[in-house]
C-alpha cells in the first residue's frame, strides 16, 4: 500500500540531495541514454503516465501540454517531420493522488537551476514519508518537477533554452533519461542544446527503453 499524502510536507521541510536538475552554466558527461532505471508506475499497465500540475505551476499548464504531446510525437529534429516508429508512451492529466509526474514551481535557492527533478518510492519510510530513490540505482515511482521561479520566468518562450523546450527537457528526466552534451538532443544540457524539443535521439531512447 502506498501513500502520497505526505510528499507536500517532505518538500517543504528538506531540500534533497537526489535530484536532476537543468543547469545554466555548466555541463554534464552522462550517458546518451541516461541511467539503467526506468519510471514503473502505470507503466507496467498501459504504458502512460499520469501527470498532475499544482496551482503554483498551473501559469505553466500550456508548456507542460505542450510538452507531453512533444514526447508523444517527438520530431526528426524537434521540428519538421515526426520520427518513426512511433513510440507507445502516452500521458493523462490526473489528479495529485493519481499522478506519476507532478509539477510544480517556486523559489529555488540555486542560482543555476532553471528547474529540478525528483525521484522518488511509493514505500513510506518509518515516519510514513515518501522515499527519494537515486534514478541512477533503482526504479522509481513517481517524480516531481519543480520550476525556479526566479530563473525558468526569464527564458524565451520559444527555442532551444526556452520555457518549452525545459519543460520538455524536464519529462525527459521523469521518463529517466540523463543530462547529456550531444546536440539533438532535447537532454541536452542547454549549452549544448540544438533542438527545442524531442527529437530522433530522444525517440529512439524512448523507444529502447518502454
Ligand atoms: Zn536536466
Amino acid at each position: 500500500m502506498f501513500k502520497k499524502l505526505k510528499k507536500r510536507i517532505l518538500l517543504s521541510s528538506s531540500l534533497a540531495l537526489l535530484f536532476i536538475s537543468t543547469n545554466v552554466t555548466t555541463s554534464f558527461a552522462s550517458y546518451y541514454d541516461g541511467g539503467l532505471y526506468v519510471l514503473n508506475g502505470r507503466l507496467t499497465g498501459n504504458n502512460t503516465v499520469n501527470y498532475y500540475i499544482d496551482s503554483t505551476a498551473s501559469s505553466y499548464s500550456t508548456f507542460i501540454s505542450n510538452g507531453v504531446n512533444a514526447w508523444y510525437y517527438p520530431r526528426i529534429n524537434g521540428t519538421g517531420s515526426y520520427c518513426t516508429p512511433y513510440n507507445n508512451i502516452y500521458f493523462s492529466n490526473t489528479s495529485w493522488t493519481d499522478s506519476e509526474m507532478d509539477f510544480q514551481a517556486k523559489s529555488l535557492p540555486y542560482a543555476d537551476y532553471i528547474a529540478v527533478t525528483r525521484f522518488y518510492s511509493y514505500e513510506n519510510d518509518a515516519n510514513g514519508n515518501d522515499v527519494q530513490v537515486d534514478p541512477d540505482k533503482n526504479n522509481y515511482d513517481f517524480c516531481v518537477v519543480t520550476y525556479n521561479t526566479v530563473i525558468f520566468n526569464d527564458l524565451d518562450s520559444t527555442g532551444n533554452i526556452s520555457k518549452q523546450a525545459t519543460t520538455s527537457h524536464e519529462i525527459g528526466h521523469v521518463l529517466g533519461f540523463d543530462e547529456n552534451n550531444k546536440s539533438g538532443t532535447v537532454m541536452a544540457q542547454s549549452n549544448y542544446r540544438t533542438v527545442p524539443a524531442p527529437a530522433k535521439p530522444d525517440n529512439d531512447s524512448l523507444n529502447k527503453r518502454y
